[in-house]
C-alpha cells in the first residue's frame, strides 16, 4: 500500500506531477468500465475561492481515464445548489465538455445499511459505476476539523439527506462513524487530494486560502488522509474521522512516497484542541451567531439546519437549546455571515 504526497507548485505544472503517479494505476481500470469521479463541488464557487476541486486536477484524471478505453461521467451532490451549478461556477462544466464526458447530479437513493448507521440514501449513480475516482480538496472542516478523501464520498448520499445524518448522528464521534459507513460503501478505486491550493482556519466554506503546493494519491483514503495529517503536524486526536478509523483498525500500514516538507495549518476555532488547553477554556463551546449586518435572508442555514433550530423571520434567531453543533449554517452561508463564537457549556 502506497501513499503518494508530491509537491506541485501551482496547477500548471499539475500534469507533469500527478500523470506518472496516476500511471502507475493504470492496471486498477478495465476498457468500458463505468468510472464515476467525484470532485469536491461542496457549493457553486468560483475556482479562485479554493472551496472546490480544481479543473485542472479533474481534466487530468478524465484525460487518464479516457486514454484508457474506459467511460468516465462527474458527479456530486453539493451541500448548497446543484452539481450542474457548481461546475458551471467553478470551469469543471467546460472541461467535461470539451472533453465529452457527462455531469450527473447524484440523486435517485437506494437505501444502503452501513456497519454502524442503518438506511443510509446512497445514489444509483454511484452504486452503478464499476469504479469511482474520488478527487477531494485539502480543507479544515468546522465540525470534522479536516475535509479529506475519506470525507469527500459524504457527497455521495442524496440532497437533504446529509443535514439529516448530522441531526441522526447527534456527536462528532457518531457523525465520523456515519462517514466511515458511507466511505466504505463507496469504496473508491483511486484517492486523488487537490492540495495545491486549500483552506485553513474556518473551513471549509468560509475559512482562508492557502496555497498548500500538494498533491496526494492512494488507493486507500484512509492512509492518505493520516499521510497527510501527519505532514501538516495536525495530531490524530484532533481529527474526528482519523481517530475513529484507527480505532477501528481502518488505516494500513503504507509505505509513504512523499517529495514535499508539509505545512504549518490553522485548525478551525472549533478544534478540540482548544478545549483542552485549560480548564477554563473547557466550559465554553463554539455556537453559530448570525451577523445581521451581513444577513442577506436568503434563509439557505435555515433550511438546512438538521435541528431546525434557526429563524430567520424571528430576527434571526437561533434556538440553543436545540442546536447540536453541527455548524453546517456556516458551512452553507453564501455571505459568512455566521460566526461561531464562546457560549459557555
Ligand atoms: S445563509 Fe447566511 S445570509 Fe442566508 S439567511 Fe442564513 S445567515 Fe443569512
Ligand atoms: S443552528 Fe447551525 S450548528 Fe446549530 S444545529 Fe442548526 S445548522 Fe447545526
Amino acid at each position: 500500500m502506497k501513499v503518494y504526497l508530491k509537491k506541485c507548485v501551482g496547477y500548471d505544472n499539475a500534469e507533469d506531477v500527478l500523470m506518472p503517479v496516476l500511471k502507475k494505476y493504470e492496471d486498477r481500470f478495465s476498457e468500458g468500465d463505468k468510472v464515476l469521479v467525484k470532485p469536491n463541488l461542496l457549493s457553486p464557487k468560483s475556482v479562485e475561492s479554493g472551496i472546490t476541486t480544481h479543473p485542472k486536477i479533474v481534466e487530468i484524471v478524465l484525460k487518464f481515464l479516457l486514454d484508457l478505453g474506459t467511460k468516465p461521467y462527474l458527479g456530486d451532490s453539493p451541500a448548497t445548489g446543484t452539481a450542474l451549478e457548481a461546475v458551471k461556477a467553478n470551469g469543471i462544466y467546460d472541461v467535461c465538455k470539451r472533453l465529452d464526458v457527462p455531469i450527473v447530479e447524484l440523486d435517485d437513493p437506494v437505501e444502503i445499511d452501513g456497519e454502524n448507521f442503518k438506511g443510509i440514501m446512497i445514489s444509483r449513480k454511484v452504486l452503478e459505476a464499476d469504479k469511482i475516482v474520488n478527487i477531494a480538496k485539502l480543507k479544515t472542516h468546522v465540525q470534522m476539523i479536516m475535509t479529506l478523501a475519506v470525507k469527500n464520498t459524504f457527497g455521495c448520499v442524496v440532497g437533504k439527506e446529509k443535514s439529516a445524518w448530522h441531526f441522526r448522528a447527534k456527536t462528532n464521534t457518531n457523525f465520523a462513524n456515519v462517514i466511515i459507513d458511507i466511505h466504505n460503501i463507496v469504496k473508491p478505486t483511486l484517492n486523488i487530494l487537490d492540495g495545491i491550493l486549500g483552506m485553513e482556519g474556518n473551513g471549509p466554506a468560509n475559512g482562508i486560502k492557502k496555497y498548500f503546493n500538494v498533491l496526494g494519491v492512494s488507493e486507500n483514503a484512509y492512509a492518505l488522509d493520516h499521510a497527510i495529517i501527519k505532514a501538516l503536524n495536525v495530531k490524530e486526536k484532533y481529527v474526528y474521522i482519523i481517530k475513529e478509523a484507527m480505532r477501528k483498525g481502518l488505516i494500513p500500514r503504507y509505505e509513504l512516497d512523499s517529495n514535499w516538507e508539509g505545512e504549518q495549518i490553522k485548525l478551525p476555532l472549533t478544534a478540540p484542541i482548544f478545549e483542552t488547553v485549560t480548564n477554563l477554556v473547557r466550559v465554553f463551546e463554539r455556537v453559530p451567531k448570525i451577523n445581521k449586518n451581513k444577513c442577506i435572508e436568503c434563509k439557505i442555514c435555515e433550511n438546512r439546519c438538521p435541528a431546525e433550530a434557526i429563524n430567520i423571520d424571528k430576527d434571526k434567531f437561533i434556538d440553543y437549546s436545540i442546536c447540536i453543533r453541527c455548524y453546517v449554517c456556516h458551512e452553507v452561508c453564501p455571505q459568512d455571515a455566521i460566526k461561531l463564537i464562546r457560549k459557555l457549556k
